[in-house]
């Protein structure tokens, strides 16, 4: 099969029957094998209904149904594991991105060898609430990531090498993130295509600004698993040290004056009168327990049932 169309959904029921005609007509103007894969997150509104329907008119429209709500990432995640398509394309089910968009993504992996391709809404018709903090968040996105050539992380409009989807795990709110993931799993070969965006047409949003202080949680969470996932000693360890080091040197600097003062009869008071004491004091205590969390991190990633899991692309034995 040639391409998998995969979207995830929660209460877009009036959308539907318009974005599987269009992704049809896309599909068979170009004589690509497809299917499109629904993943009805939990709505309540008959979307279900509905995909049931455009199953029964045309096999290739496919559905998951959850029982409950669970997330954009969830649904996501369903979607790459059953994909049988050589390419994988996601797409959000409000009728934001365009299908016409189908064929430049799939000829960018087949034919320029990109691992996976991400939309670019370069003109977006969101509220301004929207697009500035994006702006934002793009730009860490890209510091933290590494991946300096995208400006859009989070569009719904990505399309990735069937081997990709199948080597990352897209879960809680990390679907914004899915190139990290990508780059983080060794592949490295990502691009972009500039994306016609429209406004809403039915339906809302469904998420608020909200969004932007998880999104920045989760970038540095990916951030910790990329660089420290199986050593956490490494940061903890390090920054425990250096706090207990300064905590210690303050105290000793704090005696050693006290000393210095008594024993050439100048006058003194109690170490404790000294606010560096109490702030060694606390700078040693902090020190002592991030390096007692290193060691409990060690312990914990050495029982993790990947930690000696590694991506290999091929083999010569
Ligand atoms: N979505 C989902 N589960 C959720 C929330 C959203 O599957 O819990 C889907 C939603 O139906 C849409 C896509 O994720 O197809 C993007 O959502 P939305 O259009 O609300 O996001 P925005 O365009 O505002 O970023
Ligand atoms: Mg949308």
């Amino acid at each position: 099969m040639d391409i998998s169309v995969v979207v995830p959904l929660y209460n877009e029921a009036e959308s539907l029957p318009e974005l599987a005609a269009w992704i049809e007509r896309v599909m068979t103007e170009h004589g690509y094998s497809y299917e499109v894969l629904f993943v009805n997150d939990g709505s309540t509104d008959g979307s279900w209904k509905v995909i049931e329907q455009l199953h029964a008119a045309n096999a290739c429209m496919k559905g998951v149904n959850f029982r409950r709500n669970y997330g954009k990432s969830p649904a996501l995640n369903t979607g790459f594991a059953r994909a049988q398509g050589d390419v994988v394309i996601t797409m959000d089910a409000d009728l934001q991105d365009s299908p016409d968009e189908i064929p430049e993504l799939y000829r960018m992996i087949k034919e320029e060898g990109y691992d996976l391709v991400s939309g670019w809404k370069k003109k977006r018709y969101d509220p301004l609430s929207k697009t500035l903090p994006t702006k934002l968040f793009n730009a860490t996105a890209r510091c933290v990531s590494g991946i300096k050539n995208l400006h859009d992380f989070n569009c719904g409009l990505k399309a990735y090498r069937s081997e990709v989807v199948k080597h990352i795990e897209v879960y809680g709110d990390m679907h914004r993130y899915v190139p990290y993931l990508a780059k983080v799993a060794g592949f490295t070969r990502i691009g972009e295509k500039v994306v016609q965006h429209q406004a809403r047409k039915y339906g809302s949003s469904k998420f608020g600004l909200d969004r932007f202080v998880n999104g920045y949680l989760d970038l540095l969470t990916l951030w910790f698993q990329a660089k420290f996932g199986v050593k956490p000693m490494h940061f903890f360890g390090l920054l425990g040290s250096l706090m207990f080091l300064i905590g210690f040197i303050a105290v000793i600097v704090v005696g050693a004056l006290k000393l210095y003062n008594m024993y050439h009869n100048h006058p003194y008071t109690l170490v404790t009168n000294s606010p560096y004491f109490y702030l060694a004091l606390t700078a040693m205590i902090l020190g002592t327990q991030l390096f007692l969390t290193g060691f409990l991190g060690e312990l914990i990633t050495r029982h993790a049932p990947d930690r000696n899991h590694y991506e290999i692309s091929s083999e010569l034995m």
